[in-house]
């Protein structure tokens, strides 16, 4: 260990790899509201209207996104069977839902929102700097041959776990940009082959995340035709995923659900790298204020939201650093290191981290299959025990007290962000509900 963490309820648990909650003593009203951050809550609704006007193009190159014109959107499921499986059968609960992006189009994970967010916002901006697209042309002329040519002499790179690979793959190769996909050790076969045979060049690296993301960024700034999405420092990823806010305020307006001071509203979000689970807190802060609270999850051997943010450190403080060993069956969230970036967006904003074992993410895959039909991969389930954490836990009654919402939890609504798993085989798909049956 060459980081000792500051005092904190929850040190002991993060190192001794022990299932956790910690809770942001940094946390604040208004936070978004921060002029000295890097982003500004404009941008996204601005991002909400690069969706809308991609959108026809959107449709055009994915024939799947007919049924809801070019949007990439996915449905807010109530736990019913799931519910008691959980043991959230008690009023104190409030109501549970799952925010099923596991099941998102194009890319079968939440990296839909982000990584074909930058791939189709980088091509408008390319076609209109070379004079093919003009003010008020149809969008879906970027489908044409004409695009295709000027397209196909860029690559587009990215280094990735799996997920994003599979997301900014799938988007360039649909435009015909060439892709390039740094993988690190713990990707899954099955996303290096899904790859291949769409034509994107994988490199697999024998190192981890962070390795895999820093060899493709050097590659990137020695070529020009690269364009390098940077899953550690993108605004522009980080901006596509906050537009998923503004979808769940309307699923939930629609079904009439409140969301106010007596009426809280938690988010519990699988963390890697912090893009995507930052990206959706920074959109529900916009969308929502102060009366919802974002939480990320990470396996109990991967957290490095939680020791960086727990730190208090402004350099970055790995899972390394603190004795723990970064490996995980949770593949999307097997990262040592959380991006700078995010950990400044979400210095005051987060509520906090929680932190759940691998064992448990196969039995909540399996109860979730059995119970209500949902295909998730194991990251996916992570947010499974947020409720638990926020109304049981030592830590979460405080934070709840702390905020004067511990007497309204009952009329709370929490929302288990379920980040992937409708893209993975049948055969590996299997293969998890064998492991979750032996334990
Ligand atoms: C990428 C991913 C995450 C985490 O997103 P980050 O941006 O890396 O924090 C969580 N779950 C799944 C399934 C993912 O693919």
């Amino acid at each position: 260990m060459t980081f000792q963490p500051p005092n904190d309820p929850a040190r002991a648990d993060v190192l001794a790899a022990r299932p956790t909650l910690w809770t942001n003593s940094l946390y604040r009203d208004n936070a978004i509201g921060d002029a000295s951050l890097p982003l500004n809550p404009d941008q996204v609704d601005e991002s909400q209207a690069n969706w809308i006007r991609l959108a026809p193009l959107l449709e055009t190159c994915f024939p799947e996104l007919e049924a809801t014109a070019g949007a990439i959107r996915s449905n807010l499921i109530e736990l019913e069977g799931l519910r008691d499986a959980l043991g959230y059968g008690g009023a104190e609960f409030g109501r549970v839902f799952v925010k099923a992006d596991s099941a998102l189009p194009v890319a079968g994970s939440i990296k839909a929102r982000g990584g074909v967010y930058e791939v189709f916002v980088f091509a408008e901006a390319l076609a209109r700097r070379e004079g093919l697209l003009k003010d008020g042309q149809d969008i879906r002329d970027l489908a044409g041959a004409a695009a295709k040519a000027l397209f196909s002499r860029h690559t587009i790179a990215v280094g990735s776990t799996g997920n994003l690979g599979l997301s900014v793959g799938v988007a360039a190769r649909a435009l015909g940009f060439k892709a390039t996909v740094h993988m690190s050790s713990d990707a899954k076969a099955w996303k290096v082959e899904r790859l291949r045979r769409l034509g994107v060049e994988v490199v697999q690296h024998e190192a981890d995340y962070t390795t895999a993301v820093e060899n493709a960024r050097i590659i990137a700034e020695s070529d020009p035709s690269i364009y390098f999405v940077d899953d550690e420092q993108s605004r522009q990823l980080f901006l596509g995923y906050s537009v998923a806010a503004l979808e769940l305020a309307e699923q939930l307006n629609a079904l009439r659900i409140v969301v106010d001071a007596e009426h809280p509203l938690f988010l519990y979000l699988p963390c890697g790298i912090g893009g995507a689970p930052g990206g959706v807190t920074y959109g529900a802060k916009k969308v929502f204020g102060d009366v919802v609270h974002c939480f990320f999850v990470e396996p109990v051997q991967s957290p490095c939201a939680l020791v960086h943010m727990m730190s208090g450190s402004d350099d970055l403080v790995s899972v390394y650093d603190v004795g723990l060993s970064n490996r995980t069956e949770a593949d999307g969230m097997a990262v040592a290191r959380m991006s700078a970036f995010v950990a400044r967006v979400m210095r005051n904003m987060l509520a906090g981290v929680f932190t759940v074992d691998d064992i448990s993410l196969f039995r909540w895959l399996l109860l979730a299959h059995e119970t209500q039909g949902l295909r998730l991969e194991p990251s996916a389930t992570a947010g499974f025990a947020g409720p638990e954490f926020v109304v049981k836990h030592p830590q979460g009654r405080a934070f709840c007290e702390r905020l004067n919402i511990a007497d309204h939890l009952s009329q709370a609504t929490h929302i288990v962000w379920t980040t992937g798993g409708s893209f993975v085989p049948q055969e590996q798909f299997e293969a998890f509900l064998e492991i979750a049956r032996k334990l």
